[in-house]
């Protein structure tokens, strides 16, 4: 069984929920404070590891409390953390989130994230077969960095170009599977799309963004359109009762890469990445509602 090594974010999410949010300069008293495992890093390697595959995080964590204990919940999970580094003089990536009558607001400070560099991705250990992941949450040059790694090995690598923002042709050009939403897609390909576009749009814009590479684009409750070798490919999304959509992108990236990684074909990998996002939606949270591979094989039975 080959490997998955996901370059990312590690976050901690505190959430203060309140009655109403307060006005600039004022002070509300609160309900309650929560604390959530993120970033789409950790999110998305939880979600491989969960689903019984080798997976490496590699990424930072500052040298506070919020680091020791995602530390602890990510190896919990079974993520292999021996690429993870403890960086003095900065914090964890935190994510300070208000939610008052179902609105939210949210700060993301990067800290440790901000400083994945390109020694971090030299992992010795990749080889071909192996799948190598990222989204945009850490800088982009460590991204090309680890892509140009990971292709000299021979390995596969899955751009997840989220949150949405334009990349240069260098680090396009690294990638062989693009897994995006249609607002990530609208900015990578220059071009405003909307949820409610039609599949024949999203081909559109998904075939501008080179030759040869494979593009799955999310379409939530609608499941995933996939372009290969130019063809449109959909994987029609399943009938559930969504209670909390967060970690559903991730949930999808970390189980296509688990598949690709134990040799399956990409339209098994495909159906089998939009049964554990849908398992995913079901449940709240996004690192905790990653689900296991028992649990997706009994929805595909
Ligand atoms: P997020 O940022 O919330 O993680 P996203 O925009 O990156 O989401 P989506 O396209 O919303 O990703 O969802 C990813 C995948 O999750 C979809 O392709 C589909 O397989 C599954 N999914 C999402 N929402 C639903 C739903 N309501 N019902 C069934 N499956 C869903």
């Amino acid at each position: 069984m080959k490997h998955v090594f996901v370059a990312g974010s590690i976050n901690m999410d505190v959430v203060a929920t309140a009655e109403r949010h307060p006005r600039i300069g004022e002070t509300v008293a609160g309900e309650a404070v929560l604390y959530f495992p993120g970033g789409k890093g950790a999110n998305q390697a939880v979600a491989s590891a969960k689903l019984g595959v080798p997976t490496t995080l590699i990424g930072r964590l500052g040298m506070d409390a919020f680091g020791e204990e995602l530390r602890a919940f990510l190896a919990a999970q079974g993520v292999d953390l021996t690429s993870v580094k403890t960086t003095a003089g900065t914090h964890s990536g935190t994510a300070i989130i208000t939610i008052a009558n179902a609105d939210n607001t949210i700060v993301v400070v990067p800290g440790a994230n901000g400083l994945v560099d390109a020694r971090d991705v030299t992992v010795p250990n990749l080889v071909k077969g192996d799948v190598a992941v990222s989204q945009f949450e850490i800088p982009l040059p460590t991204i090309t960095a680890f892509f140009r790694r990971a292709r000299a090995a021979g390995a596969t690598t899955i751009l997840n170009p989220a949150p949405a923002k334009q990349a240069d042709r260098a680090l396009l050009d690294l990638v062989d599977i693009l897994i995006l939403n249609e607002t990530e897609l609208g900015a990578l390909a220059g071009t405003e799309l909307r949820d409610n576009d039609t599949p024949e749009r999203f081909t559109e814009a998904a075939r501008t963004l080179g030759h040869g590479k494979i593009v799955c684009v999310t379409l939530g409750k609608r499941g995933v359109l996939a372009l290969v070798q130019g063809q449109p490919l959909l994987v029609p999304g399943r009938e559930v009762k969504a209670v909390d959509t967060t970690g559903a992108g991730d949930c999808f990236v970390g189980a296509l890469a688990a598949q690709l990684a134990i040799g399956k074909q990409l339209g098994d990998a495909l159906t089998y990445a939009n049964a554990a996002a849908s398992i995913c939606v079901q449940r709240m949270g996004a690192a905790p509602s990653m689900p296991t591979a028992d649990e997706v094989d009994a929805v595909l039975s």
